[in-house]
């Protein structure tokens, strides 16, 4: 433990550097390319004797995994993604998007926090287990797509078989560094919702003979808001968890006191937001489509089907002719995995003993890589995320060098320790 933890802190220029040289490969959707990335880590792995292969089906969008062979049964998967979201508006940013530019105490770029930053931390952890040597078979897997729901990246690696392991550490999401450290033990999961109003068409200048669609969704959305009031029966064993990402908001975003009412009915309750608005064709035409789509997110644990059936309840209530929702509710929301599990608690102690202090269980209100995983390939995740809170998917987005050389310690760490 001594000599991972001092390897670590004479890591710290080269983790650095890494994640810098990540960051300057444009890896942003909508292309969302991989491969200078892939070959980049290839190159490194290689250059320290570890052993690589590429899994693609897309050929500018490869996965590349990198293996230490131990003596054990037990095989313990990492997983981070390589692409990154746009970079937005260029004139938001006071860093260059692609310049991985450093201080001396953050590290600036698109993706430097999602998730640059712990893949770098990853392939140190790579390298130093290999030169010591693992108990445990380790596999770190550096994914693509992973931003647009990883058709060509982890979805596809778990439903083709790829994925087989024991445990999987999933590098995505926020730690809380070394003052909030905290576990990932799910993430919340969509009921991807469309409303649908159909009405007639008509010239602009005679709207009383047709029958204007827009005006009709407009009167139906606040029903489906209303989703947001229906309060999810969870598992007992999820409030504890509940609770802890609740403080967890509390305790590292500023946040309003309307804010901070909507984050306490965060886990309990859906949350809902029409967030695409279609319809009409032209100024002087009475529409006779639109439609609405809503991203509504449910705790994992929950009823998806229950949720469904309210919503088509609270449409119905509304009783507006020519107006119909289409709810595609998942078998189960997110995924979650019992903190109680023997790897929920090494994972624990390993960050505890990183960081001196106890990490909390948390559940992401965003989906990971692990939902896949959970999904297709059936092996457990937990998460532990190098994120700083809020710089994800921002402009001048930066992570902390701190987070990174901590990353890198527990990265090794728990593979070395872990006893299944
Ligand atoms: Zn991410």
């Amino acid at each position: 433990m001594e000599r991972i933890l001092s390897e670590a802190e004479a890591a710290r220029d080269e983790v650095v550097k890494l994640c810098s040289d990540l960051i300057k490969f444009d890896s942003a959707h909508p292309e969302g390319r991989t491969d200078e990335c892939v070959a980049y880590i290839q190159s490194y792995m290689d250059r320290h004797g570890v052993e690589t292969e590429i899994h693609s089906r897309n050929p500018k969008k490869p996965n590349i995994v990198a293996r230490i062979p131990g003596e054990a049964e037990t095989k313990i998967l990492w997983v981070g993604h390589l692409d990154v979201v746009p970079i937005g508006k260029p004139e938001e940013w006071s860093h260059p998007p692609y310049g991985g530019e450093v201080d001396g105490v953050y590290i600036y770029g698109r993706g430097a926090s999602d998730m640059k930053g712990a893949c770098a931390a990853a392939m140190v952890a790579a390298r130093l287990l290999n030169e010591m040597g693992c108990r445990n078979t380790v596999e770190f897997w550096f994914t693509a797509d992973e931003e647009i729901g990883g058709d060509d990246g982890a979805k596809w690696l778990a439903e083709s078989g790829r994925f087989k392991g024991d445990v999987c550490l999933i590098g995505d999401g926020t730690g809380g560094g070394l003052e909030h450290p905290a576990i990932d033990i799910g993430c919340k999961g969509s009921v991807p919702t469309k409303l649908i109003a159909r009405g007639k068409t008509a010239h602009g200048s005679t709207p009383f003979l047709g029958d204007n669609a827009i005006k009709k969704l407009m009167r139906a959305i606040p029903y489906v808001e209303r989703i947001a009031e229906f309060r999810l029966s969870l598992p007992e064993e999820l409030e504890e968890p509940i609770r802890q990402s609740i403080e967890f908001i509390e305790a590292t975003i500023k946040l309003t006191d309307e804010q901070r009412e909507a984050v306490k009915r965060l886990y309990h309750y859906p949350t809902v937001s029409c967030n695409i608005i279609q319809g009409g064709v032209k100024r002087n035409v009475v529409p006779d489509y639109a439609e609405a789509v809503f991203d509504i997110r449910l705790t994992p644990g929950s009823d998806p089907q229950a949720v469904k059936r309210r919503i088509e309840e609270l449409v119905e209530e509304a009783a507006i002719p020519g107006v119909e929702v289409e709810v595609n509710a998942p078998e189960q929301a997110g995924y979650y995995e019992s903190p109680n599990t023997s790897f929920a608690k090494q994972l624990a102690e390993t960050i505890e003993l990183v960081t001196g202090r106890r990490p909390i269980f948390k559940i992401l209100t965003g989906g990971t890589d692990a939902i896949s995983i959970e999904r297709y390939a059936h092996i457990p995740c937990l998460g532990y995320g190098l994120s700083m809170v809020g710089e994800a998917h921002k402009p001048d987005e930066k992570n902390k060098i701190e987070n990174l050389v901590l990353g890198v310690k527990v990265y090794t760490l728990f593979p070395m320790r872990y006893k299944a």
